[in-house]
């Protein structure tokens, strides 16, 4: 009863991470691939078997609607594509996996919803440190207060690109990415930030800067940066950049000590420990996991109708938080928060 994907865009992401990681889940199969280059639709489709009239263009997709060998569709795309994709996948009768951030505004999100739940079908966001033993061990910590009352947040994600420009890297343009580092990578330090207290912020303010006269950031921010207020009184500080040297990092400091996580949310390679008294290591597995986990939990709520971890929902609320750091950043004001992440006044 495994479930079979049609994996739409075959770019890096697709290619070398999870069209790999299927042979490790129990429940997951490539059943058909989407792709607007012939060759690449030969070429992957012989490398995973997948049947020759199973290999589609974006043209010729709806013709997956009548396709009983394939459930769900996998959005690999370029972010600002998500929202139409996913809504083409659901009026094709699939289930849809889509890769993370969920579109590029909380109104999207909701339009995505709308038509997962007029279709009656399974909606899920592809956030894999929901499924990486790291991370789960550092959320059961932070539940059983390891380190006491959290106190203080950081996460930090930073790359340096390479020189580049909207019409060359989808990740510059704002019509595929919206404002950039934030959206793409800063989005898993505000997950952490979340899934490590427990809480939604009910105040956010932001500062987000783009040089002149640099052609990778013609569209995008460079660095975004956001100070958050819980209710619980504990603060977060996160920030993003496309423009300084790598790094993945989340730390939660609490009253009795400290989770330092570095790298947080990486691929593979992942560190994690305690600093207080009796401070200690920890090793909870193995983080490649996280793909084929991910995949088998998308494919029992498809076969079992059994509730995702990562549903639209959450997707929506990054989107609304997203939106807040950005409207923050652009009025210079402090922004006020509903509980389920939307702007007040
Ligand atoms: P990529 O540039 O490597 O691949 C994008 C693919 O989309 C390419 O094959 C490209 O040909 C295709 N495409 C179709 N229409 C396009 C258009 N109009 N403009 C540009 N490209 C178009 O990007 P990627 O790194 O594979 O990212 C794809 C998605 O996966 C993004 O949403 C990204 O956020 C997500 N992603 C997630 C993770 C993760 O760890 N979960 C990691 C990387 C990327």
């Amino acid at each position: 009863d495994s479930v079979g994907f049609a994996i739409v865009g075959l770019g890096g992401y697709a290619l070398n991470q999870m069209m790999p990681r299927f042979a490790q889940a129990e429940r997951a199969h490539i059943a058909a691939i989407v792709s607007g280059n012939p060759e690449k639709l030969r070429r992957v489709g012989d490398a995973y078997g997948v049947p020759t009239d199973a290999r589609h263009s974006y043209e010729a997709f709806e013709k997956i609607a009548s396709d009983k060998r394939i459930d769900a569709v996998y959005i690999v795309l370029p972010t600002g594509l998500h929202a139409e994709w996913a809504i083409r996948g659901f009026a094709a009768g699939k289930h849809v996996l889509c890769e993370k951030p969920m579109a590029l505004s909380s109104a999207d999100c909701e339009r995505m919803i709308a038509a997962g739940r007029r279709a009656k079908r399974k909606l899920m966001i592809a956030y894999r440190s929901h499924f990486e033993p790291y991370n789960l061990e550092a959320m059961r910590l932070m539940e059983q207060k390891a380190i006491g009352t959290i106190r203080l947040v950081r996460t930090e994600q930073s790359y340096r690109m390479g020189p580049t420009s909207p019409g060359e890297n989808w990740r510059t343009s704002r019509a595929l990415a919206g404002g950039g580092p934030l959206e793409d990578y800063g989005i898993y330090g505000l997950q952490a930030a979340l899934y490590l207290t427990g809480e939604m912020p009910q105040r956010i303010s932001a500062t987000a800067f783009r040089p002149a006269g640099d052609a990778r950031f013609a569209e995008i921010f460079a660095h975004v940066s956001s100070q958050w207020l819980f209710p619980s009184g504990a603060v977060a500080q996160l920030a993003t950049s496309y423009d300084s040297a790598g790094t993945n990092f989340a730390q939660v400091r609490g009253t009795d000590g400290a989770l330092i996580m570095d790298p947080a949310t990486s691929y593979a390679g992942q560190k994690m420990r305690i600093e207080s008294r009796d401070g200690r290591e920890f090793t909870p597995g193995d983080p490649d996991v996280q793909f084929a986990r991910q995949l088998d939990h998308f494919a029992n709520a498809v076969r079992d109708n059994t509730a995702i971890k990562t549903p639209g929902e959450m997707g929506l609320r990054d989107l609304r938080l997203i939106e807040a750091i950005y409207a923050s950043a652009r009025t210079g004001r402090t922004v006020g928060l509903a509980s389920d992440g939307s702007m007040l006044g």
